[in-house]
């Protein structure tokens, strides 16, 4: 079923897209080859490409520059409070990645999803965080969800599960499992009418537990979402799956910024 979706946006691209970088709008040259990997993106915007690497924010990832003095949490993540323990980011939400996101959520570009994957079996430290956890996407409300077709969340846990088994050492016998234990209950959409401090507090009770979801206290739990902005939907998710008895909880996502 994984291989058939990932196949199959695969083969849409190459029928309906001409190589053309999304982010750059350059033809891509590739010779006959692919461009080390990515289908979407040309050699030049790979380059700009700037993954998350110690030392990092524990939180949210952001990688820190230059001198650190035990420095654990970064200014984006001040006041967050978070309900999780960490955070992992693969790459920064900047130029070839944005446009890979926009291309995903505004322009139905499931095609790109390649492109993604292949950013995750380049960050070596996200597949080695999240091997063996299961993986629990921010839903879309039913709504948004019907509109777009799809939740860019789950599809980017899916790619997520299997880089991180497709690599490393088999220790993890169970494999890295996806699975949707969290439901939207709050339709953003129809909340742009309140002030942002009532739509902060609607967000905090935005998310409930999945019907008939069941949590495991001896399980990992990774929250995962397409990018981390100020943390606070995967923070009010985290919030959800610890009140319903996740004790072991981290979050990853694919950009931050
Ligand atoms: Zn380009
Ligand atoms: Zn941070």
């Amino acid at each position: 079923m994984k291989a058939t979706l990932a196949q199959l946006a695969r083969g849409l691209g190459d029928a309906v897209f001409p190589p053309i970088c999304v982010h750059c709008r350059e033809l891509i040259e590739t010779n006959g080859q692919e461009a080390g990997g990515f289908r979407h993106l040309c050699p030049r915007c790979v380059t700009q490409l700037e993954f998350g690497h110690a030392p990092q924010c524990t939180t949210c990832g952001h990688p820190f520059y230059g001198v650190v003095e035990g420095e654990r949490m970064c200014p984006h993540c001040e006041g967050l409070d978070p309900a999780f323990r960490e955070g992992r980011t693969a790459v920064l939400f900047k130029g070839p990645v944005r446009a890979l996101v926009i291309e995903l959520k505004y322009h139905r570009g499931l095609h790109v999803l390649t492109d993604m994957a292949e950013i995750l079996r380049r960050a070596p430290d996200v597949l080695e965080f999240v091997r063996g956890a299961v993986l629990v996407p921010v839903p879309l409300h039913p709504r948004k969800e019907r509109e777009r077709g799809y939740n860019q969340a789950a599809l980017l846990a899916t790619s997520l599960a299997q880089a991180a088994d497709s690599t490393g050492s088999p220790q993890a016998a169970d494999g890295t499992q996806v699975e949707s234990l969290l439901r939207r209950t709050t339709d953003t959409a129809t909340q742009t009418a309140f002030d942002r401090r009532t739509r902060m507090a609607n967000l905090k009770n935005a998310f409930a537990l999945a019907r008939g979801a069941h949590l495991n206290p001896a399980q990992h739990y990774i929250l995962v979402d397409d990018v981390f902005t100020t943390g606070s939907t995967l923070n009010s998710c985290a919030r959800t799956l610890r009140r319903a008895g996740a004790l072991n909880l981290d979050v990853v996502t694919l950009g931050h910024g």
